[in-house]
């Protein structure tokens, strides 16, 4: 992983020396002399760590990352400050302007490179996200049929609520007085709910249930314990977005690079002052936040690229591409599928006589309940504005044309209750066609379904038509 880092130090010798350390290990420096020269390199963009001397003439470390931090441009990028002593006030100034990491001189240099490779990763997935939710966000807006499907109707799926407090865990194994103590000391600085969990029930967490921030001592009632209970954590669908601070020994530096390398967001040395691990959480709480909203605008464009917002359906452009690969299936495996092609009849009609709201409901509805007639191994999805294609996998045409019947029977059961009083149905034609074993297996069942639709139309409606009957 390559990335280019900021070094900022009054100091040109100190900047020498760390510019050897991080070339040697392949990274891309860049020098700033100030804090001032430091903020207008970082603006230009393309710095992906920052790593700042804490004392400088003019801008101190401080500031700069404050400043930083309050511009958007530059918010995001990490900030490691580095100071000659190990006075705790620097420390405090340093993290609460927002720095990621304190490193203290002489650097070492293990635990640098560590912690270097650790934003660094962190910083390569933000950007995959933001990469990525740009053109699907772009390409929802082309994905609509017509004037109906767009409009922000989102019937299909609602948006999941955001959690509004969050949770910080406090993993317990040995030690659990400390622990206890630590809680109620962090207790009254957060909003989010700061809890002490057992190791075991760690494990059990479900996706709703996981805190936001696990803090994990380095060795959970036995050496290495909680470095591994962490890797497994990092390894499970429920928790493995959360932020992991470790805490060691103090002087530890070695294991704090064995931690950040199993994918800790931070460390911390015991014994800390409260308000150092007050910080520090609040640090990995916010850049967690970011990466889930990030991750959140990521889901939700891959959503709307592939559902229709009306009836929460997939769209055409899924339906196809799964048809493709049901031939592909079949093709491979020797098994047969079936395709239905539904519209719903004098729908025009609906719209004409009762509203494009009424027929917009009698859609959603016709959708439900063909998804609620169908295995969950079919699909069904909205093609078109009142046009539905199912695919049945691993079915003959028998079996193809049963289900159809089923469908059509089921939606002209439909009775829906007008604002009048009165009552309105609607019935749907339908075409039936088996994938055949040949090249261009889904375009050619597609075209002949076409036309026993068609067929069924032709024939008075409200009815199956078979594609082998009418395509000769
Ligand atoms: P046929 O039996 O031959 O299928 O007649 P039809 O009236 O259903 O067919 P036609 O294709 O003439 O009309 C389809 C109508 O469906 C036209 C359009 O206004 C309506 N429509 C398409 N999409 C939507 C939608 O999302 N909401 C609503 N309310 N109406 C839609
Ligand atoms: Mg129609
Ligand atoms: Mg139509």
């Amino acid at each position: 992983m390559t990335g280019r880092i900021l070094i900022v130090d009054d100091v040109a010798t100190n900047r020498i020396v760390m510019k050897v350390k991080l070339t040697a290990a392949r990274y891309e420096v860049t020098p700033a002399a100030s804090g001032e020269e430091a903020l207008r390199i970082a603006r230009g963009g393309g710095i992906d760590i920052v790593i700042m001397d804490m004392m400088m003439p003019g801008l101190s470390g401080a500031e700069t990352c404050a400043r930083l931090r309050a511009d958007p441009a530059t918010a995001a990028i990490p900030v490691i400050l580095v100071t000659a002593s190990d006075d705790t006030e620097a420390r405090m100034e340093g993290l609460s302007a927002g720095a990621d990491d304190f490193l203290s001189k002489p650097v070492d240099e293990i635990a640098l490179l560590a912690r270097v490779r650790s934003l660094l990763r962190s910083r390569e997935e933000e950007r995959t996200y933001e990469e990525h939710s740009g053109p699907l966000l772009g390409m929802q807006m082309d994905s609509g049929f017509g004037g109906f499907a767009e409009g922000g109707k989102q019937a299909g799926f609602a948006a999941k609520p955001a959690p509004i407090d969050g949770q910080i865990a406090l993993v317990a194994g040995g030690d659990s007085a400390w622990l206890l103590r630590q809680r109620d000391r962090l207790r009254p600085l957060f909003r989010e709910q700061v809890s002490v969990i057992s190791r075991d029930s760690v494990l059990s967490l479900d996706r709703d249930s996981a805190p936001d921030l696990f803090l994990i001592d380095a060795d959970l009632g036995a050496h290495n314990e909680g470095l591994r209970l962490m890797s497994e954590l990092r390894s499970r669908q429920a928790t493995r977005h959360a932020a992991f601070i470790v805490i060691l020994p103090a002087g530890d530096s070695e294991r704090a690079a064995t931690a950040l390398d199993l994918g800790a967001s931070d460390v911390a040395y015991r014994p800390f002052p409260v308000d150092e691990i007050a910080m520090r959480i609040r640090t990995q709480l916010a850049r967690k936040r970011r990466a889930d909203r990030m991750r959140d605008t990521l889901e939700t464009g891959l959503r709307l690229a592939v559902i229709d917002p009306l009836t929460g359906l997939h769209n055409r452009r899924y339906g196809l591409h799964h048809l493709d690969q049901i031939a592909t299936r079949c093709r491979a495996q020797g098994i047969r599928a079936g395709v239905i092609l539904m519209d719903v009849d004098h729908f025009k009609a609906v719209n004409d006589t009762h509203g494009h709201l009424v027929g917009d409901r009698v859609l959603s509805k016709v959708a439900l309940v063909l998804k609620e007639s169908l295995r969950g191994e079919d699909l069904v999805c909205r093609i078109g504005g009142e046009e539905f294609l199912a695919v049945l996998p691993d079915s003959s045409l028998d079996q193809v044309r049963t289900v159809a019947e089923r469908l059509r029977k089921a939606i002209e059961a439909l009775n829906f209750r007008l604002d009048d009083g009165s009552t309105l149905s609607v019935t749907m034609s339908l075409g039936v066609a088996m994938l055949e074993d040949r090249d261009d297996a889904s375009t050619h069942a597609l075209a002949i379904v076409d036309r026993a639709l068609y067929a069924a139309k032709d024939a008075g409606r409200n009815q199956v038509q078979t594609a082998s009957l009418t395509s000769g």
